[in-house]
């Protein structure tokens, strides 16, 4: 239940990460001494609690940033998977997870299983789980139906989960090559088609984005290639998973295909970090996966010095990123891919926004949208360490509190 309208905040540190206020010396922007305040689900005072005249009537809370924003995430799954997790530790790869019936093809099955109402509560409990955590935005891929009725069936249920307004924004995208589902094995081609022309023009009334899973052993830079661009004409935005495992040119396509992000990037060249940088497409950080596959980082330092915008997602799925937090990942993203953890909170707010193609969050200034997380910790740095439990105080969505 949505609680009371917060009307405002009172705080020793605000960060607004706003590029306008920020600089070497204070790089997220940060205002001491500072004040927020709400009017109708809009930010419409953030500066000096000298300059505003109610400010002492507001709450006092040790730190104010905007709500944090997971740009990838496979929230949308339903059954569990923990069975994977032994296999894996005992050495086994994803070949055998497949053959014992695992990965994809589990969830797959289980979505076709469930019913539309189950799904949506599924979604709906723990996107809650993920606001209070501070996060305020969600993107939520489909990906598990495969097949067009089951990734649509998945795709109503996020849609319907989007009206909810205790739960998190969300961003839906259609992932539409995930996996060869088990009755097109032997057509592939066929699949694909199916894909192109049956799932893909009903999905894009449910979709902002579509994505696809590019990398060895998933689909190539042709097959993506053809459903991206449709779905482009068709009025969607384009995020593309690229180089997890190999790198087979998903970088350069995403580039082309002027892709708002890349994700994963274990495996990129220096060719298609330069695409990535000319064409203004970020990379989409997600630590959690590789940290529980044992990989090394994605190379950090010439995305850096290319000028690559980094964002940081938690990937929550539950075979390879088995997490719904985003400060875990924010955390990892520090401690194993040695991000500063400004750059960190820079990839969960304003740089995570603009890869979803959103101009009104991301940031506190006047006239955004009121997403604001009041923290229990006294400066952002604790925010990536220490881990495990959660530091938000209250959340605020459009204004109004809803943890
Ligand atoms: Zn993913």
């Amino acid at each position: 239940m949505t609680l009371a309208m917060a009307p405002g905040f009172r705080s020793p540190r605000l960060l607004t990460f706003d590029p306008r206020i920020s600089d070497a010396d204070n790089p997220l922007g940060a205002i001491e001494n500072a004040c927020i305040a709400f009017e109708r689900g809009r930010i419409s005072f953030v500066g000096n609690q000298l300059d505003h005249p109610g400010s002492q009537l507001f709450p006092l809370v040790p730190l104010l940033t905007p709500g944090l924003i997971d740009a990838h995430t496979h929230a949308c799954w339903v059954g569990s998977r923990h069975d994977e997790y032994a296999i894996r530790m005992a050495g086994g790869d994803y070949r055998e997870i497949a053959a014992r019936g695992g990965g994809i093809v589990a969830s797959s099955r289980a979505l076709a299983a469930a019913t539309e109402d189950e799904i949506e509560r599924t979604l709906l409990h723990r996107l809650r789980r993920m606001l209070s955590l501070g996060v305020t935005t969600c993107e939520v891929k489909s990906g598990y139906g495969l097949l067009p009725e089951l990734e649509l069936k998945q795709l109503r249920a996020i849609a319907k989960v989007a009206t909810n307004r205790d739960a998190p924004s969300i961003v839906p995208t259609f992932l539409a090559l995930h996996s060869v589902p088990l009755e097109h094995q032997l057509d592939r081609d066929g699949y694909i088609s199916a894909v192109r022309d049956n799932t893909l023009p009903r999905a894009v009334a449910l979709a902002q984005f579509v994505d696809a899973y590019v990398d060895a052993n998933a689909f190539t830079v042709d097959e993506a290639r053809g459903i991206a661009s449709n779905a482009r004409a068709l009025g969607l935005g384009v995020r593309l998973h690229v180089g997890q495992f190999a790198d087979v040119g998903g970088a350069e396509l995403a580039a082309e295909l002027g892709a708002l992000s890349a994700d994963h990037l274990e495996h990129v060249s220096a060719r298609g970090i330069d695409a990535l940088a000319a064409a203004g497409t970020a990379a989409c950080l997600l630590p959690v996966a590789s940290f529980t596959l044992g990989q090394n980082p994605p190379p950090i330092a010439a995305l850096r010095e290319a000028g690559v915008a980094l964002v940081v997602a938690s990937d929550a799925n539950p075979g390879t990123a088995p997490t719904e937090s985003l400060p875990l990942a924010l955390a990892l993203a520090v401690r194993l891919y040695g991000l500063t953890p400004e750059e960190a909170l820079i990839g969960a707010t304003r740089n995570a926004a603009r890869c979803l193609g959103l101009h009104d969050r991301g940031m506190l200034q006047i006239g955004a949208r009121a997403d604001v997380v009041a923290w229990d910790v006294a400066h952002e740095y604790a925010l990536v360490q220490p881990w495990g439990t959660s530091k938000a105080r209250t959340v605020i969505v459009g204004g109004a509190r809803v943890a």
